[in-house]
């Protein structure tokens, strides 16, 4: 279940360090809208990239395949196949709720997509929960910053078709993977794992990638921005922990996820 989050009582003041954080990104954005695409480019071209459409990136065989997704590429998606927005995407927290399906196949892990079964895939475990205690509020809620696409029990994406792999979004799919194996961090051009690597690309290319690294690079800048404005601190507590247990063995959990459009509940 989803709903607007009231959360419990907050503290609305920003902490010395959150206005650091903030004057921080301002001043990456200010440099990041000033990145010459020419020479990134020119940098793609050295490095080389061509799809090999082995699919790879989108199941767990580099490890961590976690896509995260900003509320406007929620949206996108959402027109585009009309499922609902946690059909789609899920709460985003530092460790990878999904180890155990990792590297198997989804005969091994029959209960395998998020849109079939309407079942959270991102499992809280215990453990999970432990490691997660410094989100976690006085009342025992959990506290996600953003958004990943739904995975399913093996960590495929759920929008990768079975057998073909082929993407079911494609047209609308988020910049992660539109940019992929390539980023900004630090402003500087970065790569993942990729069986495309080293392989030539055209110049048109090479610049049409390097304007949506670029866009997708000042888009998340723009959102953290918006999710830090709009992010109001929680209570913690001595039993949250706890608390968060019982209701994820009662089935009474709830997690609340802050974006840059402010905060959702979803409990269940
Ligand atoms: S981007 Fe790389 S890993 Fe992903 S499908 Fe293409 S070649 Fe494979």
């Amino acid at each position: 279940m989803e709903a607007p989050s009231t959360g419990n009582k907050p503290k609305s003041e920003k902490t010395s360090y959150q206005r650091l954080l903030i004057a921080a990104l301002k001043k990456e954005m200010e440099i990041a809208r000033k990145l010459d695409p020419e020479k990134l480019a020119s940098e793609i071209r050295k490095i080389g990239f061509s799809c090999q459409h082995c699919g790879k990136c989108c199941r767990q065989a580099f490890g961590d395949n976690r896509v995260a997704v900003i509320p406007s590429e929620v949206e996108r998606i959402q027109e585009y196949t009309g499922l609902s927005k946690l059909e789609i995407a899920g709460p985003f927290v530092i460790e990878d709720p999904i180890q155990d399906g990792i590297g198997k196949s989804e005969e091994e892990c029959p209960e395998t997509s998020l849109i079939e079964s309407e079942e959270n895939e991102e499992y809280f475990s215990p453990d999970l929960l432990e490691s997660l205690e410094d989100c976690i509020d006085c009342e025992g809620k959990v506290h996600a910053f953003g958004w990943i696409l739904r995975r399913k029990r093996n960590g495929d994406c759920t929008f990768l078709e079975r057998d073909t792999y082929k993407c079911q979004i494609y047209p609308v799919r988020p910049m992660l993977c539109s940019t992929y194996p390539f980023y900004i961090e630090g402003l500087r051009l970065q790569t993942c794992e990729c069986e495309g690597l080293g392989s030539p690309i055209s110049i048109e290319d090479s610049r049409k990638l390097a304007e949506d690294i670029l866009f997708r690079y000042i888009s998340e800048l723009e959102d953290t921005l918006g999710l830090y404005e709009n992010f109001v601190d929680f209570i913690r507590g001595e039993k949250g922990l706890e608390l968060a247990k019982k209701s994820q063995e009662n089935g009474t959990f709830t997690c609340i996820v802050h974006d840059s459009k402010g905060s959702t509940e979803i409990s269940g």
